[in-house]
């Protein structure tokens, strides 16, 4: 063949790809960053293995039992006994695996079970789960607002809320975080006529920060603009019924939010993404949306795992309870030490604790770890403003003794890289 020929002309020996072409020059910067950080003589915090997983809240670390104070299992559903026989038997009687995407082979019984939870537990008409939350931001950004239209997002956004805008073909338009004003502002100046989708998050999951989403609400239907909120950080403890900040802060879906974006990942304890709305042509969605139909459904066992777990976060007043005093205890304990913290009071269920430098964050979460506490590192880009934070995240079934110890470490080693006297 012609292809055949073309081949056998090429030189047996062919030159090696010039430097200057070498597609990863773009990353040197970032491999010297890392190097550096790591010839200091830390332990890298992006690659830490869970050797052996105890319970919601321990796990073994490099042969050591450790607290997890860094894990989105706010509820402690990983471990429900409940939960796991759900799984199991999905596991025995449907398989490993699902055969391809949810449009054509890879729908189950249990991810519509899991579908049927959803809409009971949100009052809602529909619900769509994905396979992950980060697609479920891809695709229903993407796919909602099209060419001419508008999505307006909080600069703060999740990195699956900037991805779905610029996957999209909107035009795309950012406010200062948490500023109504600035929404109001720029809402204002763009043309009446086309579409628009406002994107915003009950809880921002980097400071544990709360949208005042009330009045963005208002600024947003003033507008004519329709309501996402992403409940990622917020679902199960949130609002009479656990729906979210939305629902704490008295906002409807139909009335005031048009979509909610959710994750299993999180309290659901397990992994997946979901949408919800009661907008009357939400199903059109499964028919456009890339990131539902392109990609491997969710496998049985885990939407039978979700499932479960959501219904019976409709009735987990007690887990609540304890997860906001454990919040609470947390934030009042480390505001007390003296840390500067990423927000006043316990708004969730994340506390954030503000370093100087990336090397104060790194030595500090190397000598908690070292006392057998894990917690996250973040830093830009994923954080705001450029700071370096050591985030920590609570569980309902952290125990008392186990706050004690978060405690005094905390003090231990703020104390040793001279964050606190
Ligand atoms: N939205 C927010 C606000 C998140 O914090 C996250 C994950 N941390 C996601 C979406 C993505 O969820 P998932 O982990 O299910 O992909």
């Amino acid at each position: 063949t012609d292809a055949g020929s073309a081949a056998d002309a090429l030189p047996a020996d062919p030159a090696p790809v010039a430097p200057e072409r070498d597609l990863f020059s773009k990353f040197d910067a970032l491999i010297a960053e890392r190097e550096a950080l790591l010839s200091s003589g830390v332990r890298d915090p992006f690659g830490i293995v869970m050797e052996r997983v105890l319970g919601p809240t321990t796990a073994v670390i490099r042969g050591r039992e450790t607290i997890l104070a860094g894990t989105y299992n706010y509820m402690g559903m990983t471990f429900d006994p409940d939960v796991i026989a759900a799984g199991k038997a999905a596991l025995e009687t449907f398989g490993s695996g699902t055969n391809g995407s949810r449009m054509l082979n890879g729908t189950f019984r249990d991810h519509v079970e899991a579908e049927e939870a959803l809409k009971a537990f949100y009052g809602a008409t529909s619900a769509m789960v994905f396979s992950t939350g980060y697609q479920a931001n891809l695709g229903i950004i993407s796919t909602i607002a099209g060419r001419g239209e508008y999505v307006i997002l909080d600069a703060d956004s999740h990195a699956s809320i900037y991805d779905g805008c610029k996957m999209g073909d909107a035009e795309i338009v950012r406010f200062r975080h948490n500023s109504v004003a600035d929404l109001d502002k720029r809402l204002g100046r763009l043309p009446t006529e086309p579409g628009k989708l406002v994107v915003l998050e009950g809880v921002y999951s980097m400071m544990g920060d709360l949208a005042p989403l009330r009045e963005m609400v208002a600024v947003s239907r003033k507008h004519g603009a329709m309501v996402l909120v992403d409940e990622a950080h917020s679902m199960g403890f949130f609002g009479r019924h656990g729906r979210g900040v939305y629902e704490e802060q008295g906002l409807e879906l139909g009335r005031d939010v048009d979509f909610v974006i959710g994750t299993f990942s999180k309290s659901v304890g397990t992994v997946g993404g979901f949408c919800i709305s009661s907008h009357p042509k939400f199903e059109a969605m499964r028919l456009a949306c890339r990131p539902y139909i392109f990609t491997a459904s969710l496998p049985p066992s885990v939407v039978a795992t979700a499932a479960t777990s959501i219904r019976k976060l409709m009735d987990a007043q007690g887990k609540r309870e304890q997860l906001w005093r454990n919040a609470r205890h947390l934030h009042g304990s480390l505001k007390a030490l003296g840390f500067r913290l990423g927000t006043e009071a316990a708004d969730s269920a994340i506390v954030a604790v503000i370093l100087d430098t990336q090397e104060q964050a790194v030595a500090m979460w190397q000598a908690l770890l070292e006392a057998g506490l894990y917690v996250n590192v973040a830093r830009p880009p994923a954080t705001p403003a450029g700071l370096f934070l050591l985030r920590c995240s609570l569980c309902a079934e952290h125990t008392a003794d186990q706050l004690e110890r978060i405690v005094a470490m905390f003090a231990d080693a703020g104390r040793s890289v001279g964050a606190i006297n």
